[in-house]
């Protein structure tokens, strides 16, 4: 089996317990919940609960996660984009009277996935920008770019300091496997900045149990940042028919060829890496997935 390097403490969570959840209070009325891996938040206003997506992974626990701190119903959901593990228990939620919102790109992309766990939303929006008053809280619904998915959300509580910005990055960590899955990588390089744009304190990512600070993202900025770097220069000295003949891959099959040129640009590219393991956890786990994503996008785009 492959060798990881030990989580480092300053990327441990919270332990979870037997629930299967831990409910953080961000304040404000606003809560995270996280089963470990996912995690995301709702905010509990006078008549009902607005619940920022619904993740199978915490799927029915989430009822019993939010009834640790009201036992008022969700009247509103929120969908930050339409991905199944975000918002895969939608369905588990009651119906009736809810609201779902999202982004009418979100909402095109539910209706082609025909997946009767992620319903349709009630309302959508098109272009940037949706400013919501629920029930006197103000949420700020930015589309800056399909950073992650076409459709995805900065969501923001001004009076809050909060936004949610799943699958944007993982705090303490690396991104997941290809800059997190980025729909568009140089929209993704331009989400950090626009994150930092905000005025907030308390940022819900998406997935594992720790929440983050502007620090964490412009962390996440400038690891990035040495990703794009590093692939850059990579890109420069690695030769394609030098890796081929290196690898000896047989004359005339140019596929195998662009194949191995690839993976010694990434091989080069973390060796020009400078080290990010006393700030980040992860980064042995995804570096030659999020080189090889950078390292595509500056060839490509
Ligand atoms: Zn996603």
């Amino acid at each position: 089996m492959t060798e990881f390097a030990p989580v480092p403490d300053f990327a441990q969570g919270p332990e979870i317990p037997e629930s299967g959840f831990v409910v953080t209070d961000l304040g404000g009325g606003v809560h995270g919940v996280t089963q470990g891996m996912v995690n995301t938040m709702f905010l509990v206003t006078r008549k009902g609960v607005v619940l920022v997506d619904a993740p199978p992974a915490l799927g029915d626990t989430l009822a019993a996660a939010i009834g640790e701190v009201t036992a008022k119903p969700v009247t509103h959901l929120i969908y930050s984009h339409a991905h199944a593990d975000h918002i895969g228990a939608a369905h588990l939620l009651d119906q009736r009277g809810l609201k779902i919102i999202s982004h009418e790109l979100t909402g095109e992309f539910i209706k082609e996935a025909q997946d009767d766990r992620r319903p349709l939303p009630t309302e959508t929006f098109s272009g940037r920008r949706k400013e919501l008053d629920i029930d006197g809280v103000r949420f700020v619904l930015d589309y800056t770019g399909d950073w992650h998915q076409a459709g995805n959300l900065f969501i923001h509580l001004p009076e809050q300091k909060t936004m949610a910005a799943i699958d944007s990055f993982s705090v303490k960590n690396a991104p997941f496997f290809r800059l997190v899955f980025s729909a568009h990588v140089p929209a993704y390089f331009e989400a950090m900045d626009q994150l930092l744009e905000y005025d907030f304190e308390t940022v819900v990512s998406g997935h594992m149990s720790l929440y983050g600070t502007p620090e964490d993202v412009q962390t996440n900025r400038e690891y990035i940042h040495d990703l794009r770097t590093s692939a850059a220069k990579a890109l420069q000295t690695v030769d394609l028919k030098e890796a081929a003949a290196a690898a000896k891959v047989p004359a005339g099959n140019r596929q195998a060829e662009l194949k191995v040129w690839m993976d010694a640009v990434v091989a080069r590219a973390a060796e020009l890496m400078p080290p990010w393991d006393k700030h980040l956890g992860g980064t042995d786990i995804f570096l030659a997935d999020n080189l090889n994503a950078a390292a595509w996008s500056l060839f490509l785009d």
